[in-house]
């Protein structure tokens, strides 16, 4: 039986040890190190699939060139398809399969961690104390005990952060045009969008990005937060104004930033580019800032979650090859 021949795109050294041989005989990768985009759509000629990430570019016009190779299925290896023009895809009968949660424990936690570390500024007491500076001048933080987090969004990873912040005594609110009964079971209790915004001393994302919720943290909404409000962003860049938040850092009404995207993050996150000028200035402005703690995507790198991205993803690849697709895994068999 010929093999699936699957053009792996935006392939890191991890990817690349992740998706190592052994695999099945049906299937082979050729790792491409750049991302997808109009640019690269030509390295898709003459492979089956493409397997893709968070940053690359599946636009109408690389769909329409994938179709031009004969290309059927995009496989992704992640959870989170706002980089990928769904509508055109089914148009031109392309699948489109994706790992709907590989690690919602992951994500909850480093949201969990990126809190922590803001509020008692463990990032800033671990180089002092290196530097044999044992000062505690500008390290002093609160305590998360009976404070009101918001969570927007209670799906997987919304849903796992409940107990976490339950355990540190922390009253829940959620919001979430769908509500779910297990986040209510877990203690959160569901308010508008407006008292979520009012009441929360911290708030953290946990939707997708959709045309709906592009820049939906914005001054309108930020204007509704209490002063010093601590804003955890682990879920696509787009959801923030950036400049909006940056406006606010600067009037001290955001007291804290912590986030694992970028709206622009597909220029930057996952390379090294240490020796480089970085050119975007809206991402300079926010490292700029004493009170702002950014991670580069890697919220969902742990060693269980990869091992779910790697399963899943050459399951998918299998399932469509025997042409028996897991709906659940499908993403054109949810719209
Ligand atoms: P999910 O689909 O299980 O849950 C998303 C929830 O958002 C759903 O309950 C949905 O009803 C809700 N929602 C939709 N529109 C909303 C709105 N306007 N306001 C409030 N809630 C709304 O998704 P998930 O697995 O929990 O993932 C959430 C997001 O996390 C993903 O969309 C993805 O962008 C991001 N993510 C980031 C990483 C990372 O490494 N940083 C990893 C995985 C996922």
């Amino acid at each position: 039986m010929s093999s699936l021949n699957i053009a792996f795109f935006s392939a890191t050294k991890t990817d690349k040890n992740n998706f190592s041989p052994p695999l099945p005989t049906e299937i082979t990768l050729h790792f491409f190190e750049e991302h997808l985009t109009p640019k690269t759509k030509n390295l898709t000629q003459g492979y089956d699939a493409v397997c893709v990430f968070v940053n690359d570019q599946l636009n109408a016009e690389v769909i329409n060139a994938l179709h031009q190779s004969n290309i059927r299925l995009i496989l992704l290896r992640c959870a989170g398809f706002n980089n990928v023009d769904i509508k055109k895809a089914f148009d031109l009968g392309i699948t489109v399969l994706r790992v709907p949660s590989y690690s919602p424990m992951a994500v909850a936690e480093h949201a969990a961690a990126l809190m922590l570390t803001l509020n008692r500024k463990t990032h800033k007491a671990y180089n002092r104390v290196r530097e044999g500076n044992f000062s505690l001048e500008g390290l002093m933080g609160f305590d998360l005990f009976s404070k009101t987090a918001g969570i927007i969004g209670t799906g997987r990873i919304g849903r796992q952060l409940i107990p976490i912040l339950k355990g540190f005594g922390m009253e829940v609110l959620a919001y979430d045009p769908n509500p779910s009964t297990e986040a209510e079971k877990l203690g959160a209790r569901y308010v508008s969008l407006e008292t979520l915004y009012q009441q929360s001393q911290i708030i953290s994302l946990h939707l997708p990005l959709l045309p709906e919720t592009q820049h939906m943290i914005n001054a309108r909404a930020i204007a509704q937060m209490p002063q010093g409000v601590m804003l955890i962003n682990t879920s696509r860049g787009g959801l923030l104004d950036t400049p909006a938040v940056i406006n606010a850092l600067k009037k001290r009404h955001i007291g804290y930033l912590g986030i694992d995207v970028y709206e622009q993050e597909e220029n930057l996150f996952f390379e090294d580019h240490s020796e480089e000028i970085i050119e975007d200035d809206v991402f300079e402005r926010l490292t700029t800032f004493p009170n702002v703690l950014i991670t580069a995507h890697q919220a969902f790198f742990t060693q269980e979650a990869m091992t779910h991205i790697r399963e899943t993803t050459l399951q998918n690849a299998l399932d469509f090859k025997h042409q028996h697709i897991n709906p659940v895994n499908c993403v054109q068999c949810e719209s």
